[in-house]
């Protein structure tokens, strides 16, 4: 099967997400519990597209589930691998620099209607950021400091999408802030230096990406509590150069949260890949029938 070409799309503007899907329980669904004969219940489910919750949940539910293991057998009704049929989903982040190479992807898409579902959802930039973050937490290692880095690179990439970060991040050793810099970065060695803003900024990251209740996030500069964090963006003239005049941290926070995530409305197109989905229907239909 061939693979999307997604590589017009600039970094940190799509997330994917994976789920398997048991044929078995949903033919049963479809024969016991609703009542079809076989083949009434084939073509239902071959015109099937799941909702976005369902593609996207990270808790799944009948008759999804998710595994990482070579041979999983489904865990409502134990059947084998060739009962399950994988679903990408991509979720597309509307806008600029999306817009075009989205048009493009869906047209070329257009002939196999079937395969491919869009389904588009009004979001708000602020939850875009958070699906994001959920995604970016899931990829990192904590138990490897260079998730410190990875988590970085990630920010940046979704800040500047537009800079060759795969290569300015070849090699690195350390991200420091420099005071001298009047805007962006510059590699030097085996280190990256950031304006203290995005320095700060990329902390923030860090701090979300990691934050456990009690005991704050883990950043480039060590743990820090949400206190500490503001605190040291205060002295860094951050809150003043944007504008932050609120007291109270959880407000300041919210203020902070606009300037990484952004702020406003924002379309989402799920593009739904469900060519194995189709085949695996067939190919168990023939063995159901
Ligand atoms: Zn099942």
């Amino acid at each position: 099967m061939k693979e999307l070409d997604l590589s017009g799309f600039p970094p940190g503007t799509i997330t994917e997400y994976t789920t398997l899907v048991c044929l078995a329980c949903i033919f049963d669904i479809f024969t016991k519990q609703i009542g079809l004969a076989p083949r009434s219940a084939y073509s239902e489910i071959k015109r099937y597209t799941p909702t976005v919750e369902e593609l996207t949940s990270r808790k799944a539910v009948r008759p999804f589930f998710d595994s990482d293991e070579k041979h999983p057998r489904c865990p409502y009704c134990n059947a084998a691998k060739r009962w399950h049929a994988r679903l990408d989903t991509y979720a597309i982040e509307g806008g600029k620099t999306t817009d075009a190479p989205r048009r493009k992807l869906v047209k070329s898409l257009e002939k196999k209607k079937d395969q491919f579902a869009v389904i588009e959802v009004k979001s708000d930039r602020r939850s875009a950021f958070f699906d994001w973050l959920d995604t970016l937490r899931i990829s990192l290692d904590f138990g490897d400091p260079e998730w410190l880095l990875q988590a970085t690179r990630a920010y940046l990439e979704r800040k500047a999408p537009k800079q060759n970060w795969p290569m300015l991040f070849e090699g690195l050793r350390t991200v420091r802030p420099s005071s001298r810099l009047e805007e962006g970065w510059e590699r030097d060695g085996s280190r990256l230096f950031l304006t203290p803003p995005l320095y700060n900024e990329s902390l923030l990251i860090q701090y979300l990406v990691s934050r456990s209740h009690e005991h704050g996030g883990r950043t480039l500069e060590g743990r820090l509590t949400l206190m500490e964090l503001i605190r040291r963006m205060r002295k860094g003239g951050y809150l003043e150069a944007h504008g932050i005049s609120a007291t109270d941290q959880f407000e300041i926070f919210e203020k902070l949260l606009d300037e990484v995530a952004g702020s406003g409305q924002l379309k989402l197109y799920y593009l739904v890949d469900r060519r194995q989905f189709i085949d695996k229907v067939k190919s168990v239909y023939a063995s159901y029938a």
